[in-house]
């Protein structure tokens, strides 16, 4: 379509014409990152919701999903490593006075000697056609050899200076790449600093360091803190998975580019527990079965990639992201780690309670390892909404903004459309309205003519608009319009709740 700011601008100007996001407080000039869902936006969040609670907890029979409060007893972010550890490298620019993540800027440069790298072997892909070896290419051609060596050479480095807590080095780097402020081309960088991402507040009326509690900055510890709790009332059997959606706060050093990147967002989180020694299988169960989630949906399969974690987290000893193609180009959309047994074995330590599994067939007991996958709802949100933004030419020589979301996730199913105001066609619609409300979200619009109405369900994204014309009074028959193909076809009444539950099933992204 347009280039990429273009189009981000493009979905973050429809999602507010339209009720899907709104800046917080705007009648206050907004604050800085913060966004509201809308009437639609709230509908979409909670069908993005469903489909990752049913896959998790219903086609897993041995996940079970809890609600735990935001507030947690301070000593479970020291267990956790959060106090010490939840940092991120900041740097600043001098003459812009803008503030940048230093790993941010490292990896940026990468990506684009990976591009370069990319671009090389595409070309010559379609050079050589067939009879390309792709693996002989990479290994022998000058071009490619010197950029990869160049990008593991930084990769080394920045690890190195990572693990040892050098950011003098990272600076260094930094400097010796020759890496400027993104926006304004300058050099003159300050120290990289360590910056702790979470929100300290004061609990009720006791004052003092001794009544500072933190805004969970993820959701998993919620989960780890009631696994006893969970294991025993609900008898479960290793290996099994807690499940959870729920706020998380993080003070972002820079927060920008829509809802992809906020100071409070939404988590779905899943820890799996499994037997020491297993979870490397498991991981690897856990990469391709989030994978599959995504892929049903149907938004392109070139539009997701697997990226390995160079510096592992703290907890962690195999990580990787989903990323997924953002207007922004590919960027995290979902983290997948093994974090070993750090979290509950700390917690076992820091609260001195037995945090122990008892496995009756071996008649041992351990510390479970976790595998988990990570998901942010909004970044879901935001690559549903921009993969599903496009503006579309008509063979009639008109043009239509359309969302191609799919079905089972469009915020309303169906529009009922009496053709005409009059002729007792509202009084037909608003009965067909009564047959499908109960199970379907639906809008009822009797305004304008019927391209427009046409239009304005495409633009939000309905899959299906019936119209009630005269033919109906006679013979109970609608015309269905299909959103992406805009075929339209003559169906009777007494079938529409069968074919429309069909059509926008969630069962149907399952099979
Ligand atoms: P990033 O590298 O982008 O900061 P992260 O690796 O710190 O992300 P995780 O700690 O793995 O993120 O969190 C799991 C998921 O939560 C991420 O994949 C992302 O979808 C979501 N997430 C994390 N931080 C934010 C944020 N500030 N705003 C929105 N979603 C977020």
């Amino acid at each position: 379509m347009q280039n990429s700011d273009d189009k981000l601008r493009k979905v973050i100007s429809h999602s507010k014409e339209y009720g899907f996001v709104f800046p917080s407080s705007e009648i206050y000039d907004g604050l800085s990152a913060a966004y509201d869902y809308g009437q639609l936006g709230a509908e979409l969040k909670n069908n993005i919701k469903q489909y990752w609670w049913s896959f998790m907890t219903r086609l897993h029979q041995n996940i079970v999903g809890i609600d735990a409060s935001i507030f947690m007893h301070p000593t479970t972010w020291k267990a956790s490593g959060h106090v010490d550890a939840f940092n991120d490298p900041l740097i600043d620019n001098k003459d812009s006075k803008r503030r940048y993540r230093a790993d941010v800027l490292i990896e940026d440069y990468v990506k684009k000697i990976e591009a370069k790298v990319e671009k090389e072997v595409e070309k010559a892909r379609a050079r050589f056609g067939e009879s390309f070896d792709e693996v002989m290419f990479r290994s022998t051609h000058p071009n490619v050899i010197r950029n990869q060596e160049k990008i593991d050479g930084i990769n080394a480095r920045f690890k190195k200076s990572l693990e040892a807590e050098d950011l003098a080095d990272v600076k260094a780097l930094i400097e010796e790449l020759e890496i400027a402020d993104p926006e304004t081309g300058s050099r003159n960088w300050t120290d990289v600093r360590q910056f702790n991402l979470m929100f300290k507040t004061e609990l009720g009326a006791v004052s003092g360091d001794a009544g500072i509690i933190y805004l969970r900055p993820e959701t998993a510890q919620g989960i780890f803190v009631n696994f006893l709790n969970v294991q025993k009332s609900g008898r479960m059997k290793i290996p099994f998975g807690i499940a959870q959606i729920g706020k998380a706060f993080r003070n972002e050093i820079i927060a920008r580019q829509f809802i992809f990147r906020m100071r409070e967002f939404e988590q779905m989180e899943m820890q799996f527990f499994v037997k020491p020694g297993t979870e490397l299988e498991w991981y690897s169960y856990w990469k391709e079965a989030r994978m599959k989630w995504h892929k049903a949906l149907g938004m392109g399969e070139d539009n997701y990639r697997f990226h390995d974690h160079l510096k592992l987290a703290h907890y962690a000893n195999a990580a990787c992201d989903i990323e997924f193609n953002f207007p922004m180009g590919f960027k995290e959309l979902e983290g997948i780690h093994s974090r070993t047994d750090f979290d509950l074995s700390n917690h076992e330590k820091y609260s001195g309670k037995k945090i122990r599994y008892y496995d009756t067939e071996s008649e041992e007991s351990y510390v479970p390892y976790v595998v988990e996958t990570s998901i942010g709802l909004d970044r879901m949100f935001l690559a549903v909404l921009s993969n599903a933004y496009n503006e579309e030419k008509l063979e009639d020589g008109t043009e239509r903004t359309v969302l191609h979301i799919h079905p089972a996730l469009a915020p309303v199913k169906v529009a009922v459309l009496p053709l005409l105001k009059k002729d007792g066609l509202p009084e037909k619609a608003k009965e067909i309205v009564d047959l499908l409300k109960f199970d379907f979200n639906l809008q009822y619009d009797d305004k304008d003519a019927i391209g427009r109405r046409y239009r304005r369900q495409d633009a939000i994204g309905t899959p299906y608009c019936i119209t009630i014309d005269h033919e109906t009074l006679n013979d109970h028959s609608v015309t269905i319009r299909e959103r992406d193909s805009m075929k339209q076809e003559r169906i009777n009444i007494s079938t529409l709740h069968t074919i429309l539950s069909q059509k926008v099933s969630m069962t149907q992204l399952f099979s």
